[in-house]
């Protein structure tokens, strides 16, 4: 299929702002050199007096001081008196004797501002349209050089090129030095962008069996995680150039010119395919549309237009890779999301313990460690800790070791350097205090113990204690197969799983805490659909209670209620009901199996993750 064609890449822009200046100038220059030419002679005032008493002179013009005779041939001649003294008495006073004073026709003119005469006008222009031109030709230049305007810099983006290059000079497009090996504990993703390498690689091998070549790879995940790095170690291990641009950028910018940078950007990307394009923080610019107020919106929005422009005219032969970072998803515009757009998702996770021992490792390179520590034991004093910040601790203690004299770093310069990096003003990753982790890894262990042991409960795929989004940690069942009728059996259980993790808080610790709460929502919208939505309860007998009102996706917008107070308490009885037995199940079931809760919070608070065959292995 012909896909749009993108605007730029055959079409040559026939006259630019450069060229309309370059012309000008040469216009001005001309006309000044001409204006020379024929500008009038000067003479001095005696000079002009023996020319007037000679006769040569026809007729003269008094402008001021300026005395300008026409000679017999009809050119000028042009001299300047001194200031104060007329004309006549000048001439006089040169010998002009009387009787040609009266013949000479004489005009006296009104004295027009002196020394602005045309050929200065022009030669005046002719600079000014030389500068003008030379700074739309070489922008970078005197923008380098604090002599920028913006509006002139809107032809050619900086993207960054890696691998030490300055950027902006086409011809040192290079890889970067990048690879996977500089980033660690991130198996999963790699193997992801595995074929995104291979087709930068080697474009000609996809193109032969007619693929459709992937476009758009979206990394999403907290700040910190490596997104970054990674786009670019997918660019050094293809050994394709790197040109990345950021979101943020385009955000202060003039209506247009981000549109203007994204064109040059891609341009530049398909000059040098193939190639992998970066945007760098893509929701400052990918948001959706309608969803923000104000202005800077009308920006944006071309920028974002400019990008799907661009991906929507890549061609077969097209061999760039877009790559785009975000640590928001979920606000994007589903017009990126799109197939042929980003449609591969690569998600970089918080590290667990075993990815901050290789992250560590890798920028623990060529420093050496007290033998008394391992790199296991930091990585498991740094729960919550991204990659970036592993890194700055990394850093921080070596140079706490060097201030102090040491040959070697030691556990007190890395307890030392993370007390600074918690400490510090940047972090947002929150860190949990001890008390708080044991907490985490009990209540996730309630759930995963508990829906292990029930009857219609899906197996138990992954319980972690490594914080996502707004959860401390998070235990995911795996639903064996779409389900489209449910007995309630399998409500009750569910209810039960969701209730295991407050019910384990109460048995170890005596004490609940507030991190329940998602889970007290979720049961509860669950024990409530089963009584007023299907007819589960045995007083409340088939009938449904309410009317949704609103929509799925912009949320309830409220219950019309359709049934009488009487009904309303008995809703709520059932509604408690349902609840306080499930939660008996679950405490019941964390009782019986202690030894097991105990066994998976410790494992939990060792290994930070655990998967499906690990926990059946625990549990068996
Ligand atoms: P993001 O783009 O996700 O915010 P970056 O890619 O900019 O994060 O990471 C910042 C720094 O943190 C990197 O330059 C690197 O030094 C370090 N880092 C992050 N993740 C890793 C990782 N998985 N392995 C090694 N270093 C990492
Ligand atoms: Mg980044
Ligand atoms: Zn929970």
């Amino acid at each position: 299929m012909l896909s749009r064609n993108p605007r730029q890449p055959k079409k040559k822009q026939i006259f630019t702002l450069q060229h309309g200046l370059a012309a000008l100038t040469l216009i001005l220059g001309l006309a000044t050199v001409v204006a020379w030419m024929y500008a009038p002679q000067t003479i001095s005032i005696p000079q002009m007096a023996r020319a007037v008493e000679a006769g040569e002179v026809k007729s003269l013009v008094v402008q001021g001081d300026l005395l300008i005779g026409t000679t017999a041939s009809g050119s000028q001649v042009r001299a300047l008196k001194e200031r104060g003294i007329s004309a006549i008495d000048t001439l006089q006073f040169f010998s002009v004797s009387t009787g040609t004073l009266r013949a000479l026709p004489l005009l006296i003119e009104e004295s027009q501002s002196a020394g602005f005469d045309s050929h200065q006008i022009l030669l005046t222009l002719t600079v000014l349209a030389f500068v003008g031109y030379l700074l739309a030709r070489y922008p970078g230049w005197f923008q380098e050089n604090g002599w920028g305007l913006p509006f002139f810099n809107t032809r050619r983006s900086k993207p960054l090129f890696l691998s030490g290059s300055r950027g902006g000079k086409d011809d040192k497009a290079k890889a970067p030095t990048v690879t996977f090996q500089d980033v660690a504990g991130t198996d999963q993703a790699k193997l992801e962008l595995q074929e995104i390498i291979e087709f930068l690689k080697e474009p000609s091998k996809f193109a032969k069996l007619g693929a459709r070549i992937p476009r758009g790879v979206l990394m999403a995940g907290p700040p910190g995680t490596g997104k970054t790095l990674l786009a670019k170690a997918v660019a050094g291990e293809a050994g394709v150039p790197f040109f990345s641009i950021s979101g943020s950028e385009f955000v202060e910018m003039y209506v247009g010119v981000g549109a203007a940078r994204v064109r040059d950007l891609f341009k530049q990307a398909r000059k040098h395919s193939p190639a992998v394009v970066f945007v760098d923080e893509i929701d400052a610019v990918g948001r959706q549309r309608g969803a923000s107020n104000g202005h800077g919106n009308d920006e944006r929005e071309q920028t974002l237009n400019q990008i799907l422009v661009e991906m929507d005219g890549f061609t077969t032969d097209t061999n760039v890779i877009v790559m785009a970072s975000t640590n928001r998803p979920d606000i994007l515009d589903p017009a990126l999301l799109r197939p042929g757009r980003f449609d591969r998702k690569v998600f970089l996770d918080r590290p667990d313990v075993q990815s901050r021992e290789a992250i560590l490792a890798v920028h623990l390179r060529g420093k050496p460690l007290d033998p008394a520590i391992s790199i296991a034991e930091v990585a498991r004093l740094t729960p919550g800790f991204v990659g970036a910040d592993l890194e700055n601790l990394a850093n921080e203690a070596a140079i706490l070791a060097a201030r102090r004299g040491l040959a070697v770093i030691g556990r007190v310069e890395f307890q030392d350097a993370m007390e600074r990096i918690i400490a510090g003003p940047e972090r947002q990753n929150k860190i949990l205090s001890k008390l708080e982790r044991d907490v985490v890894a009990y209540h996730e262990a309630g759930h995963a113990v508990v829906m292990h042991y029930l009857e219609y409960c899906d197996p138990v795929h992954k319980v972690s204690i490594v914080s996502r989004g707004m959860a401390l940690g998070y235990t995911m069942p795996m639903p064996e197969g779409d389900k489209y009728l449910r007995r309630r059996e399998a409500f009750e259980d569910e209810i039960v799983g969701l209730l295991g993790g407050r019910a384990a808080e109460e048995i170890i610790f005596n004490r609940v805490t507030t991190g329940a709460s998602n889970d007290l929502e979720r049961a509860t919208k669950l024990a409530r659909a089963m009584v007023t939505r299907y007819g589960f309860s045995q007083k409340l007998g088939l009938r449904t209670f309410g009317e949704e009102q609103g929509n799925a996706y912009l949320g309830s917008l409220g219950e019309a209620r359709d049934y009488s107070e009487e009904k309303a308490r008995v809703i709520d009885q059932e509604i408690d009901q349902i609840l306080a037995t499930a939660y008996q199940r679950a405490k019941t079931l964390l009782t019986e199996h202690r030894s097991k809760l105990d066994g998976l919070a410790a494992a939990l608070l060792e290994v930070e993750t655990i998967e499906r065959s690990a926990f059946e292995a625990l549990m068996a």
